[in-house]
C-alpha cells in the first residue's frame, strides 16, 4: 500500500452475518437495510483526493464462508489491505476473523506489512447481547501477532458508528498521512478508540470493474488504471447519497448455502 499512484485493494473478510456488506454500504452509500441477503463477491471502486494524492481504491466485498476456497486464495493474495469483521455479540466469529488472519499470514510471506483493520461490529446492540469485549481481543493481537500492522476498532453500521473511522484508519496504518493529521491518536499496532476527522475527498463517481488486479498477484503491483471521471465531493454520507449505488457480483451464484443464509435472515451471525 506503499505507492499511492496505483491501485489498492482492500478485501473484507469475516463470517458470515457480521456485517460486512453494511458496513461498506453505510461507508460508500450512507445506507442501512436489516434484511438479509448473503453475498458472492462485490466490488466498489472509488477514487479519493488527498491533497498530494489521489488514492484508487478496489473494495472487496467477500461471502465470509469457504464455499469458494480459490476465489478466496486469490483474494487474499491480491489485496493491499485487509478489513476482517466479526460481531460483538458472537465470540464464534471473532475465532472466524482470527481464522482469516491466519490465513493472511500463511499465504502472504508480506503480512507484517499489510493494513488490516478487525473491526467488531453491532456495537449498538443492548450490553445484555455483547459477548466479545474489545481488550480481549486487543490483548490477544498484543500477545499472540504484536508485530502486524493492525488496528482493533469496534462499530456500528446500523448507527453509524465509526464506520468512516474503519476507513480512514488505512490512511495512518499505511502511513500515507501521519496519524496526527488524521485525528488519531494512535496507528499501527493493536489500538482502540475511534479516529477523529481527516482531509479524505471523494473524487469519483461509484464504478466497479473486475478487470486489471485480479492478474496483479504481488501487492506491489499495480494494475489497470480505470479511473472514473468526476467532481470532488466530501466523504459526508449525504455527499455519497447523490450517486446511485452501483456493485456487481463478479461472480454470482445461488447455492443451497447462500439460500439457508437467506433464510436465516434473521438470525445475528452465521458463521462458517
Ligand atoms: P455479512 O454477511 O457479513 O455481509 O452481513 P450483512 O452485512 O449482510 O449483515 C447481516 C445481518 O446483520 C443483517 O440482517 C444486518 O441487518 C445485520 N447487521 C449488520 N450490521 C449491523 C449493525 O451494525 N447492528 C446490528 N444490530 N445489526 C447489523
Ligand atoms: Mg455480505
Amino acid at each position: 500500500m506503499a505507492d499511492h499512484g496505483e491501485r489498492i485493494r482492500l478485501v473484507i473478510l469475516g463470517g458470515a452475518g457480521v456485517g460486512k456488506s453494511c458496513i461498506i454500504k453505510r461507508f460508500l452509500f450512507g445506507t442501512y437495510c436489516d434484511r438479509y441477503k448473503s453475498t458472492v463477491e462485490d466490488l466498489y471502486y472509488r477514487e479519493y483526493d488527498l491533497g498530494s494524492v489521489t488514492l484508487k481504491v478496489d473494495m472487496l466485498d467477500t461471502s465470509g464462508d469457504l464455499q469458494f476456497p480459490a476465489m478466496r486464495r486469490l483474494c487474499i493474495a491480491t489485496a493491499h489491505a485487509f478489513l476482517l469483521v466479526y460481531s460483538v455479540t458472537c465470540p464464534a466469529s471473532l475465532e472466524s476473523a482470527k481464522r482469516c488472519l491466519d490465513e493472511v499470514r500463511e499465504q502472504r510471506a508480506d503480512f507484517q506489512e499489510i493494513p488490516i483493520v478487525l473491526a467488531g461490529n453491532k456495537i449498538d446492540m443492548p450490553a445484555v447481547h455483547r459477548e466479545v469485549r474489545m481488550d480481549d481481543v486487543t490483548n490477544w493481537l498484543y500477545c499472540e501477532m504484536p508485530k502486524l500492522r493492525v488496528k482493533v476498532m469496534e462499530c456500528s453500521a446500523k448507527e453509524d458508528r465509526n464506520i468512516k473511522e474503519v476507513f480512514r484508519s488505512y490512511l495512518t496504518l499505511s502511513k500515507i498521512i501521519p496519524a496526527t493529521e488524521g485525528g488519531e491518536s494512535s496507528a499501527a499496532g493493536a489500538s482502540g478508540g475511534s479516529g477523529g476527522g481527516g482531509g479524505l475527498k471523494r473524487r469519483s463517481s461509484a464504478y466497479v470493474s473486475n478487470k486489471g488486479n485480479r492478474r496483479s498477484v504481488s501487492p506491489a503491483v499495480g494494475a489497470g488504471d480505470e479511473a472514473a471521471g468526476g467532481s470532488s465531493s466530501s466523504l459526508e454520507p449525504t455527499g455519497f447519497s447523490r450517486f446511485k449505488p452501483r456493485s456487481r457480483s463478479l461472480i454470482r451464484r445461488s447455492s443451497r448455502k447462500a439460500k439457508q443464509q437467506m433464510r436465516d435472515a434473521n438470525d445475528d451471525c452465521h458463521v462458517s
